[in-house]
């Protein structure tokens, strides 16, 4: 359902595809106002086979399972050689991180009482200050320096300790908080002494690869499950770089890749396993000889909280049954996620051992205060011109457009490529393909404007992006979730498209006004609170009632 009304200007400038520009007026204004020309793209079918003759093509690197990795050689000591092209590759500088504000504004938060510390353990680990002293693995600290990470962030100086010292875990902590390095580097710094004695054989990829005769079972050491396949793509990469010269290989399977390679990767060997449940219980159920869990070491269950609707109860459950045959019982869980629910609770009672710690990094007062915020009164019948008119008015930036629904997100977009500006889209109606494609294009800045519902983006990680527009807000009996997912970090600016159907939202807008200081607009002047205070605490921690948190619980650090 949308309430997505097509204007004049709309119909005007649909419908899309290649050839010349519709309206060359608008082309040309869009070149004089800086923005790069829109590319059209042409995908090749999705089955693999070739493009049409007709088609431009397809010219981008090859699907994300199949990303170089640090190929280790038996021949290398403890610490293989730098490789220069794959360190280059993996640890781009276009690529990483920009430090945003919402970043010093989290490592400052490390002083402030903002962290909740509940842990259900006799012991609760200090946190770590830096990420030398840590007693980490020197290769993967190696890997830390060069990805750019100076410090940890608050979820990470809690986790990397407690997972050190071997607890569960539950983390949670907003989007962009650096959870996929909290759990990722710790697991990784443990194994990494140890891969010889608890990895399963290998063949040495240094002397090619015969599938015939070199093919292994995967006996991951580490599975990492995630709900969508950006997110799984986004992990696997992280641990490319945090794998770099050590011993342990990661790989990625998810679905709508093409599952026969991505099985070809397993059959390499593989230590470190980032999958969606989909394509997990495929191939445990249908591949037996493929893959074995009774290695794991560590499971875990990133944006847990998205997974564990009901109807993925039977699926989560075999997932985390999957490595109880580990001999030794030495397997730890971890969950992760923004928020923490009643089913996480349910799942961490089931099967997270007793003295787990949970860790919640609460909103530090405004995380977003050197955002700009903006909302702005604007007809449904409007939006589109009003985007455009917003687009165009501003000097060119990476910018992201959440719309509610997919029917929007390809109108929006068709309508202001025709209108010569850079843009793309995602949602779920696309193949994978095309939403690795829509995503590399936005993240090389070959299309800096990306339309999305919000449940696609969701979790993703997309640098540097310095404008985000609500083009729609989330409908009131949507999750206020939604509008977190605009809490990207580095955001500069972000712009909210509001009007009379969607009052549902609007305390919650006014709150983020006044949190941040900004102007009220007159259309919300009534709601104003007196004092003018605002009240964050249920923003992530509503659900969070605590009940099993004897010792300690609930204290501020
Ligand atoms: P989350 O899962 O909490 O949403 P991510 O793990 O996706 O967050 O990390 C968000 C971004 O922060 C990523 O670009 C990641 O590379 C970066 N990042 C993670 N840890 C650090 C750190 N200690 N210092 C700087 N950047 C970091
Ligand atoms: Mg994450």
């Amino acid at each position: 359902m949308t309430d997505f009304v097509k204007t004049e200007d709309m119909a005007e400038a649909l419908p899309t595809t290649d050839g010349p520009p519709k309206d060359q007026e608008a082309y040309d204004r869009a070149r004089e106002k800086g923005w790069s020309a829109p590319e059209p793209s042409n995908y090749p079918a999705e089955n693999g086979t070739e493009a049409q003759s007709n088609e431009v093509p397809f010219v981008e690197e090859a699907w994300m399972h199949s990303a170089q990795k640090y190929e280790w050689s038996e021949e290398f000591g403890d610490v293989g050689p730098k490789i220069t092209e794959l360190e280059a590759q993996l640890f781009n500088p276009d690529l990483k991180p920009v430090k945003g504000n919402l970043f010093e504004k989290q490592v400052s938060s490390l002083n402030l009482t903002s962290i909740k510390v509940i842990a259900e353990a006799v012991e609760r680990p200090a946190p770590i200050r830096d990420f030398d002293n840590a007693g980490l693995h020197p290769v993967i600290v190696e890997n830390i320096k060069l990805s750019g990470y100076d410090t940890p962030t608050p979820i990470q100086a809690y986790t990397i300790p407690a997972i050190g010292k071997g607890y569960d875990v539950i983390g949670t902590a907003q989007t962009g908080s650096g959870k996929t390095a909290a759990y990722l580097i710790p697991a990784l710094s443990k194994l990494m002494g140890k891969v010889k004695k608890l990895a399963a054989p290998r063949p040495n990829l240094a002397n090619g690869f015969n599938p015939d005769t070199d093919m292994v079972r995967a006996e991951p050491l580490i599975l990492v499950v995630a709900p969508t396949r950006e997110l799984c793509c986004q992990i696997f990469d992280e641990s490319r770089r945090l794998c770099y010269r050590s011993m342990l290989r990661p790989c990625v399977a998810y679905g709508g890749g093409p599952k026969r390679e991505q099985m070809d990767e397993l059959r390499k060997g593989c230590d470190i396993l980032v999958a969606t449940p989909g394509r997990l219980i495929d191939f445990m159920s249908n591949h037996p000889n493929l893959l074995s869990l009774n290695r794991l070491r560590f499971t875990i269950i990133d944006e847990a909280d998205e997974m564990l609707h009901d109807d993925w109860e039977k699926e989560m459950s075999k997932i985390m049954a999957g490595g109880d045959t580990n001999e030794d019982g030495n397997h730890r869980y971890m969950l992760f996620s923004a928020t923490f629910n009643k089913r996480m609770r349910k799942l961490a009672k089931k099967y997270l051992s007793g003295d787990h710690i949970r860790i919640r990094i609460g909103r530090a007062g405004s995380t977003h205060i050197n955002v700009q915020q903006n909302v702005i009164w604007v007809e449904n019948n409007e939006k589109q011109k009003a985007l455009y008119d917003l687009l165009i008015s501003m000097p060119p930036s990476r910018t992201l457009v959440f719309v509610r629904s997919k029917k929007t997100a390809d109108f929006v977009d068709d309508y202001l490529f025709n209108l010569g500006l850079p843009s793309t889209s995602i949602h779920s109606d696309r193949t994978q393909r095309e939403r690795e494609d829509a995503i590399r294009a936005f993240k090389s800045g070959r299309a800096p404007i990306m339309v999305t519902t919000g449940v696609s983006a969701r979790g993703l990680d997309i640098r540097n992006v310095m404008h985000v527009i609500n083009f729609d807000l989330p409908s009131i009996d949507y999750d206020a979730k939604m509008s977190r997912t605009a809490r990207i970090g580095n955001v500069g600016l972000a712009t909210s498209f509001y009007n009379d159907k969607d009052e549902g939202m609007a305390d919650y807008l006014v709150k983020i006004l006044l949190e941040t200081g900004q102007p009220i607009p007159d259309f919300f002047a009534e709601r104003v609170p007196e004092d003018k205070k605002v009240d964050f605490e249920d923003d992530s921690g509503a659900e969070d009632d605590d009940e099993g948190a004897q010792d300690g619980g609930g204290d501020s650090w």
